[in-house]
């Protein structure tokens, strides 16, 4: 293989991807298991974990592990992180995928739901990477890989817990890039426009709702969950490596309009 497709394998890698069992996170698993990582992937229910976990095992030959963790629990987070090092070894790879959507006028919304929101998505990646730091500095090497949302630089109405979470995702992810700039451990974010996916449920299955999104799409469709897998396993590889603090948007257009 060429000198600079080689930079993207992960043989030898280990990978951890929270929300893996469904949606971007699947896909991501998959992606770095063809490229040769051993991957563990979480979800809340250990049985979706184990199964998405089998079956990717089965597609890449890749050793995979599937476990039970809610990302808002700091205990389960060390857990999980713990569980995939006693199995693969230190976790080079950290994917903070898991998240949540809420929608409503702020006026309908509860404090529950903002909290659900901003504790998944915000705090759950921020409790992920405190978990895996310390042994990627020490190592000298890791990549975090934060699943933003192109709503973390444009917005739309009854979005506020959403928006703020990804706001927040993006600055804390430029904070952190900082601050192991001189490890070898590079912090990335991934601000997906409108995929098709089960967090769009209420918007995909509302013909006329989703035919508003598409309206607003340059590329006139819903970005294909596989879409994503190439551009996640860039930021998650040796490909990357001058790469850090950044914002990549993958959203047929949206943004830039
Ligand atoms: P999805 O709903 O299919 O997947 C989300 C995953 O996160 C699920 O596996 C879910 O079980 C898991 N999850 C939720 N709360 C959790 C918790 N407390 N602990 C552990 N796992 C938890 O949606 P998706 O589109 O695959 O979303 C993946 C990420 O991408 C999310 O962070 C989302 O905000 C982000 N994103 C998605 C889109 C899109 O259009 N699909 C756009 C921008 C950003």
């Amino acid at each position: 293989m060429s000198k600079y497709l080689n930079t993207f394998r992960l043989d030898g890698r280990v990978a951890l991807v929270t929300g893996g069992a469904r949606g971007l996170g699947r896909i991501i698993a998959e992606t770095l298991a063809e490229a040769g990582a051993s991957v563990a992937l979480t979800a809340r229910n250990g049985e979706s974990a184990a199964k998405a976990a089998a079956e990717i095992a089965a597609q890449s030959g890749a050793k995979t592990l599937g476990l039970a963790a809610d990302v808002v629990k700091a205990a389960d987070v060390e857990k999980a992180v713990a569980e995939t090092v006693a199995a693969f070894g230190p976790v080079d790879v950290l994917v903070n995928n898991a998240g949540i959507n809420i929608r409503g006028p702020i006026e309908t919304l509860g404090e529950d739901d903002w909290d659900a929101v901003i504790d998944t998505n915000l705090k759950g990646a921020w409790l992920g990477c405190r978990a895996v730091v310390p042994s990627m500095k020490q190592r000298r090497w890791g990549r975090i890989l934060n699943l933003s949302s192109m709503m973390a630089s444009i917005s739309m109405p009854d979005r506020t817990p959403y928006s703020a979470s990804k706001g927040g995702m993006s600055a804390m992810t430029k904070s952190l890039a900082l601050e192991l700039a001189s490890f070898g451990v590079t912090v990335n974010n991934l601000c997906p426009g409108p995929f098709a996916t089960e967090i769009n449920t209420p918007l995909l299955s509302d013909p006329d709702v989703n035919a508003r999104v598409v309206g607003k799409i340059p590329m006139a469709r819903w970005g294909r969950p596989e879409e994503l897998g190439p551009i996640a396993l860039f930021l998650c590889s040796e490909a990357s490596s001058f790469v850090t603090g950044a914002d990549f948007t993958i959203d047929g257009g949206y943004t830039a309009q």
